[in-house]
């Protein structure tokens, strides 16, 4: 019964919280209504997070980069917005102290491999291999382990998944926003589609290793600032994570999901990004 009521109020906590933050929200739930029912199994693999409010989560992959990520760095200052980061372990070597000034400033760094391979074909020995260097790397730049796994490619099976999280404790983050900004199409075009296809509890994909795409961030920002959406790591998106319930309630205007490219939530399908 404690346990319950430790629950509930934890629940109207959190509730109370978001209500603070969130422009506009449910009303307060009536007093006797049950705590939310916890998940029988956690969760591992997000795509995007059902939230109760207007939050998103913007996500840059492949870094860090000597020139681009701290002129991104720079801009997410500026707008006071928090992301995160999938780091490549031999590029966290490369350059440690970028990668240890994003986390000074508030961001959160994952784990992206050691050197990109198409982890879904790997055997677990070389894929423990990849992640564990990319760790260390992170560990050591940042003194914290990071708890996000972006698998690059999008590739890794449920069974890797699994060993994966029960070993090293990830949560696989993938994505619902792609503008397919590795093909570099120039700046408009990936504002463009980010801002199409980005909808409350998105977790949106970019690299900051191309030009265009620091480019194109100034006015992405902007404009999804001005649509009254609030930047949140991952790991923040997935704790104000709350169950889908069907009730009506305000949101941001709701864009259809991605900019032509289907969800990646099948598993195994290697893709040309992430
Ligand atoms: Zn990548």
């Amino acid at each position: 019964m404690l346990v319950y009521r430790f629950l509930f109020l934890l629940a109207l906590t959190l509730l109370a919280t978001n209500l603070a933050r969130a422009e506009d929200t449910v009303s307060s739930p009536p007093a006797e209504k049950p705590p939310p029912a916890t998940p029988v199994e956690p969760t591992i693999t997000f795509s995007f997070v059902h939230v109760d409010g207007p939050y998103i989560a913007m996500t840059f992959d492949d870094g860090p980069n000597e020139k681009l990520t701290p002129r991104l760095l720079n801009l997410l200052a500026t707008h006071h917005i928090k992301a995160t980061f999938f780091v490549i372990g031999q590029n966290v070597v490369e350059h440690p102290e970028i990668v240890q000034r994003a986390a000074r400033e508030g961001h959160e760094i994952g784990n992206h491999s050691w050197s990109h391979p198409n982890l879904g074909k790997m055997s677990d020995e070389g894929v423990r291999r990849e992640l564990k260097k990319t760790e260390d790397a992170i560990k050591s730049a940042t003194g914290a382990r990071p708890t996000l796994l972006r698998p690059p490619y999008g590739s890794i099976s449920g069974r890797q998944k699994k060993w994966i999280h029960d070993e090293f404790g990830y949560q696989i983050i993938l994505w619902d926003v792609d503008p397919l900004d590795w093909k570099r199409p120039g700046p408009a075009v990936v504002c463009n589609r980010i801002i199409k296809g980005t909808r409350a509890g998105s977790i949106v994909l970019s690299h900051d290793i191309h030009p265009g795409t620091i480019e194109a961030m100034p006015s992405t920002l902007d404009q999804l600032e001005a649509k009254g959406f609030k930047f949140v790591t991952v790991s923040e998106l997935i704790a104000k994570a709350v169950p889908e319930t069907p009730k009506p309630h305000k949101e941001p205007p709701a864009v259809p999901a991605t900019a032509g490219s289907p969800s990646p939530r099948s598993t195994i399908a290697p893709r040309p990004n992430g």
